[in-house]
């Protein structure tokens, strides 16, 4: 999977085309090769192998959005539960926006949100009591939290948000920029299900096709670091996008020294695959016995799969939503691992629980104390597994 696959795999499949431009020249700069649906988890005595389906990015040659191939999956996630990092992260991008001046009491609100929860509207409604939540229509504040990701086509899904917007209204979009992910090296951002991965340098250029500028731009700690970046008609905020153009303009520097809107650069990600997948299976082969996972997320089934991980190196994941109960994670039919529910880690008493989802460490920790009472240690799985030390006292 490491090995640099001959040139002309390098060109998207012929009826490929880009997903904001149309055009139909690209680069593919990650290539998964064949993959479970990282969204349909199997019954546990399923015993018929689960479908694969092709998993590549691919760097649209005009535009330089990065994008998923091809989605032929079309399975819907069982709901997950929402994680806290998530919902933190929505109350302070709210008081962010608020303290902006972007909603006030009188505000017209909507939202597009994603299917992994995050919704920004409840603490919108108890920030400032008297907005009003409209369904359709226009509105002065656009709420986009990684839900244009989510959308197959990008351009129809923008022209939407966009049309919403009132004349001097804001569209608040909250992306992982790929700039976090190819410095972070997260190849498993890249799955089924997940469209675009919009760097800033794109999004910016998206904006000002359709007469947007950037009036604000915010960092946050979920997953590695995600942005929240604000836009209005140009002109209608002169104020504000004086202030948010140097930081744009330093931002957008960065973009182009990290290389992220480059297909050699991106190609980096490609490394990072073999590096962390062998330092799984090493860490996984020198354990005395099968450990135990956490985590049952879209975001774990490339990298165990990728590891050939079994139910001999991974007994059971914990997952605390109630959907997947009875449920394994996707892989292969042989040696599948099951999901169980949290009560389980009572009885397991393990000694290693392999976290998947790493931001996630906090909320477990505190959620499931016995774990480290017991004498049982975390062990962050990405980008190569890490014991986390025990906390002071336990
Ligand atoms: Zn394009």
């Amino acid at each position: 999977m490491t090995d640099s696959p001959p040139a002309d795999d390098r060109s998207p499949r012929a009826t490929w085309s880009c997903r904001w431009c149309a055009a139909r020249s690209g680069e593919v700069v990650l290539d998964l090769g064949r993959q479970p649906a990282a969204d349909r988890f199997p019954s546990v005595g399923e015993t018929e192998p689960d479908p694969l389906h092709e998993l590549r990015m691919v760097l649209c040659g005009r535009c330089g959005l990065a994008q998923l191939e091809d989605d032929p999956t079309g399975a819907e996630e069982p709901r997950g539960v929402e994680p806290v990092a998530l919902v933190e992260q929505a109350q302070d991008a709210v008081a962010d926006l608020v303290a902006a001046g972007w909603v006030a009491a009188g505000s017209r609100v909507t939202e597009y949100g994603s299917p992994h929860g995050g919704s920004w509207l409840g603490p919108v409604a108890a920030a400032v009591p008297a907005v009003t939540i409209v369904g359709d229509g226009v509105a002065d504040l656009v709420i986009d939290s990684l839900g244009l990701m989510h959308e197959p086509d990008v351009r129809a899904a923008w022209d939407r948000r966009v049309g919403r917007l009132a004349p001097d209204g804001v569209l608040a979009l909250h992306v992982h920029p790929l700039s976090t992910i190819l410095r972070d090296g997260t190849w498993n951002a890249l799955r089924h299900g997940h469209y675009a991965y919009f760097s800033l340098t794109v999004l910016v250029a998206m904006a000002r096709s359709s007469g947007l500028v950037p009036v604000g731009l915010w960092d946050y700690p979920l997953y590695g670091g995600t942005q929240v970046l604000t836009l209005a008609r140009h002109g209608s905020r002169p104020a504000a996008a004086a202030t948010a153009a140097e930081r744009v303009v330093a931002e957008l520097t960065l973009d182009v020294r990290s290389g992220v809107c480059r297909a050699e650069a991106l190609r980096d990600l490609d490394r990072h695959v073999g590096a962390s997948t062998t330092a799984l299976r090493a860490w996984l082969d020198a354990q005395p016995g099968p450990v135990v996972g956490y985590g049952a997320a879209s975001r774990a089934v490339a990298l165990l799969a990728a590891a050939g991980v079994t139910s001999s190196d991974v007994e059971v994941v914990v997952d605390a939503s109630p959907a997947k109960r009875g449920r394994a994670m996707p892989g292969r039919a042989d040696g599948r691992v099951p999901i169980v529910g949290p009560e389980e880690l009572d009885r397991l008493r393990p000694d290693r629980v392999l976290l998947l989802v790493p931001d996630l460490l906090d909320e477990v920790r505190q959620a499931y104390p016995q774990v480290e009472q017991h004498g049982g240690r975390w062990v962050v799985a990405e980008p190569e597994p890490r014991v986390v030390p025990p906390l002071t006292g336990s």
